[in-house]
C-alpha cells in the first residue's frame, strides 16, 4: 500500500505536519532513539513557514492586516522567505528590510517570490533609525495599510508551536518522546513547542536548549559565533542586552552549549552518512541531542528540531576552503570534483 500524500487545496495548507526521521549513522553507541524533526521540509524550506503564516492569518483576523495592505519585517533570515511567501500567496504587497551584507543569494530568493528588498547598514546601534527592525517599523508605520510582524514580540510566532509542532511530535512518537531539543533564536520554536509538550507528558518531557558556546542565553559572554539565526550576541555597536519576548526561559530544563566547529562537522558529516542535508542551527541542535542521548537508555526518544536545509549554506558549512579557513577542519575532505576524462 503506497502512502499517496496529502492533497492541499492551497500552499499554505502545506505548511507543518514535518516528517520525522529516525537517524541511525550518526547515533553508533547510543542506545536511545534520535529523531529529526524535518522542518527543511515546509514549503518555504524552515520552520519559521509556521511562524510567517501564524502571524499573518492573526493579524488578517483581528484586522491589523487588509485586503490591499503590505507586509513589513526587518530580517534577512527564514522569517522573511516565509513572509515573502505566505505574503504572494494571500496578495499582499511585502516589503522585507535586510542588512546590507545579506548575501545576495538571499535578496534574490525573497525577490523571487516578489518581495520588495529595502537595505540598511547591518551594523548601526539598535536605537538609530536605520536599523533593521526600527527602519521596518518606520517603514510600516508610515504606510497606508502597513503591518509589521515583528517576530520577536508577537505571541503568534510562539502559539503555532504549541498548537502544531508540540501535538505533532506527540503524536508522531506516540507520546513516548522522552527529550526536546531545540535551539533559541526568538524563542517561538522551543516557548511554544515545550510549553505543549509539558502540558500533554505531566511535566515528563525534557526540555534541553542547543545553543552556539559564546551565546547569551546559556550565559556565555556574548561574543560573535558563526551559526546563524540562533542564540543571542551582543552587537558590539550595540550595548542593549534586550531578549525577545517570544522567548520563555522558563521551559528551559539544560543548556547543552556547541562550539561552531562541532556543529559544522556534523552536519558535514550527517550529509555524508545520513544522506540529510541540514543548516548550522540543526548541526548546533543535533550535537547537543546527541550529546544528551550518549547518557540514555533504551526507552528514551530524543527529538531534535531542524529548522532548515543546508542548501542555504552551501558557500559556508558545506565549503571545504571556508571550513578549513575558518578551522573547522584541518584539511579539504570532500569528494574532488575532475575534469572530464580524456
Ligand atoms: N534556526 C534557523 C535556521 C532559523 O531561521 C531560526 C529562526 N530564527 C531558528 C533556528 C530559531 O527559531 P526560533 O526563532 O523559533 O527560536
Amino acid at each position: 500500500m503506497i502512502s499517496p500524500g496529502p492533497v492541499h487545496d492551497s500552499l499554505t495548507a502545506g505548511i507543518g505536519a514535518t516528517p520525522l526521521v529516525r537517524l541511525d549513522r550518526v547515533v553508533d553507541g547510543i542506545a536511545a532513539a534520535v529523531h529529526v524533526k524535518a522542518e527543511y521540509a515546509n514549503p518555504g524550506g524552515s520552520v519559521k513557514d509556521r511562524a510567517a503564516h501564524a502571524m499573518v492569518t492573526a493579524a488578517e483576523r483581528d484586522g491589523r492586516l487588509r485586503p490591499g495592505g503590505t507586509v513589513f519585517e526587518g530580517t534577512s533570515g527564514n522569517t522573511g522567505i516565509g513572509l515573502a511567501m505566505v505574503a504572494a500567496r494571500r496578495g499582499y504587497r511585502c516589503v522585507l528590510v535586510v542588512p546590507d551584507r545579506t548575501a545576495v543569494e538571499k535578496i534574490a530568493l525573497l525577490r523571487a517570490y516578489g518581495a520588495e528588498v529595502v537595505l540598511t547598514p547591518g551594523t548601526v546601534p539598535q536605537h538609530d533609525p536605520r536599523h533593521v527592525r526600527r527602519l521596518a517599523e518606520r517603514l510600516a508605520a508610515e504606510t497606508d495599510g502597513g503591518w509589521l510582524a515583528d517576530q520577536y514580540t508577537n505571541p503568534a510566532n510562539p502559539l503555532v508551536h504549541e498548537h502544531t509542532t508540540g501535538p505533532e511530535i506527540w503524536a508522531q512518537t506516540s507520546g513516548r518522546i522522552t527529550h526536546l531539543v531545540s535551539g533559541v533564536g526568538t524563542g517561538g520554536t522551543i516557548s511554544g513547542t515545550s510549553r505543549y509538550l509539558r502540558e500533554v507528558s505531566g511535566g515528563r518531557v525534557r526540555i534541553v536548549a542547543a545553543d552556539p558556546a559564546t551565546s547569551r542565553y546559556s550565559g556565555g559572554d556574548g561574543s560573535p559565533y558563526t551559526v546563524e539565526a540562533v542564540g543571542h550576541y551582543l552587537n558590539p555597536d550595540t550595548v542593549v542586552d534586550e531578549w525577545p519576548q517570544t522567548y520563555d526561559p522558563s521551559v528551559v530544563d539544560e543548556f547543552v552549549q556547541v562550539p561552531d566547529g562541532d556543529a559544522v562537522r556534523l552536519v558535514r558529516r550527517v550529509a555524508r552518512e545520513e544522506g540529510m542535508l541540514l543548516g548550522g542551527s540543526s548541526g548546533t541542535a543535533l550535537a547537543a541531542g546527541l550529546q544528551v542521548a550518549a547518557g540514555l537508555g533504551p526507552d528514551d526518544v530524543v527529538v531534535v528540531i531542524a529548522p532548515d536545509s543546508g542548501r542555504a549554506y552551501l558557500s559556508k558549512y558545506f565549503d571545504d576552503d571556508w571550513c578549513v579557513r575558518l578551522g573547522f577542519v584541518d584539511a579539504p575532505d570532500g569528494p574532488r570534483v575532475r575534469d572530464v576524462l580524456p
